[in-house]
């Protein structure tokens, strides 16, 4: 099978190259999208400064079986609403496509979409052969991140965020793992995906990372899914679903895992999940506002223009200030976005 991979040289990226290298029999890649860097000995397409970009990429996804979408941020979602009208194999990890426009893509799916976000790829795991009717709730699991057990959000640097306990990550989902964003879009994601209302996903903290996430059934039981922490399991298995092939990395080891703890997730001092919870509920272009100020924020806090604390009060400030609309088209979405965006730029935290 061909494989097109988008955000070729980033970490998700990087790891799906190491997949199809240890599966040379099954896969082969059939293009390589990236912002700016290159990959050795291979031809990589640009985006950087490239107005044509997502018409080559989409000429690109035509011609493949599978497009692994690990690009950053909602520049995605029009290669991943592509994949899908295509009836191609989409092979997820730009949660943004299903946070700003899940509305949009949900109902083009025929059974092509596999997520690669780890929590996700093992919900959609524990819901193979099972009824939907009898899935009481969903628990998405989360490491915490590196600020876990803190009250408040001062004085923190970018060095201190970026340093994630757990997980091997690109800069942006990092810093979203530390502000429990990421989380958040995380529940989004799986509101969409799994067809779940809000009230029946839940968020529980799992330090160690072992238990990729669960799912409660309504006789009481629940299975969990489990295994390193290490993306190439989730990302091999979005490419080899409905089967299973050898293990990419060393599987885990159990005698040496030690305890697995719980914890519940603290709202109050990481505003963004509970943001998160309410943009999602409230629906339509809320998450798509949501998403866009928490991207400026982000990049913002990156190149030391605000603190991390500001994150949270600019996303906060974002959704106030607009109001949600029903999604209707990825035109609508863009322009949501660029509107986000300007606004920002006028707030007086930027200034
Ligand atoms: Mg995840």
């Amino acid at each position: 099978m061909k494989v097109l991979v988008l955000g070729a040289t980033g970490s998700i990226g990087k790891q799906t190259l190491d997949v199809i290298n240890q599966h040379p029999d099954k896969l082969e890649i059939s293009g390589l999208v990236s912002y700016s860097s290159d990959i050795e000995g291979h031809e990589v397409l640009h985006t950087k400064d490239n107005p044509d970009a997502q018409k080559q990429i989409n000429e690109m996804i035509n011609n493949t079986d599978i497009v692994v979408n690990a690009m950053s941020g909602a520049i995605g979602l029009e290669s991943s609403f592509t994949t899908l009208k295509a009836g191609k194999r989409l092979a997820l990890a730009n949660k943004e496509s299903l946070v700003v426009g899940g509305d949009l893509l949900m109902p083009m799916d025929r059974g092509n979409l596999t997520p690669i976000d780890s929590e996700h790829g093992a919900i959609f795991q524990c819901l193979i052969g099972e009824d939907h009717a009898e899935v009481k709730q969903l628990w998405i699991t989360a490491s915490g991140g590196p600020f876990r057990g803190r009250k408040n959000l001062d004085g923190i640097t970018k060095e201190d965020a970026l340093a994630h306990p757990t997980w091997n990550m690109g800069p942006k989902i990092t810093i979203d793992s530390a502000t429990l964003m990421n989380k958040g879009l995380e529940v989004i994601e799986a509101h969409h995906l799994f067809n779940m209302p809000y009230e029946k996903i839940k968020v529980v903290v799992q330090p160690q990372s072992a238990i990729h996430s669960m799912v409660e059934f309504i006789d009481g039981s629940v299975k969990a899914h489990l295994g390193t922490t290490d993306m190439r399991i989730p990302i091999q298995y979005a490419l080899s679903h409905p089967l299973r092939w050898k293990e990419p990395v060393e599987p885990m080891d159990f005698t040496k895992l030690g305890s697995i703890d719980f914890e519940e997730p603290d709202m109050e001092t990481f505003k963004c999940l509970k943001l998160a919870y309410k943009a999602g509920s409230i629906g339509g272009t809320m998450p798509c506002i949501m998403n866009a100020a928490n991207e400026v924020a982000v990049s913002a806090f990156l190149s030391n223009k605000i603190e991390f604390k500001n994150i949270q009060e600019i996303v906060e400030k974002a959704m106030e200030n607009f109001e949600s609309e029903d999604v209707e088209s990825i035109e609508q979405l863009k322009y949501k976005d660029k509107d986000v965006r300007e606004y920002l730029k006028n707030i007086c935290i930027f200034k």
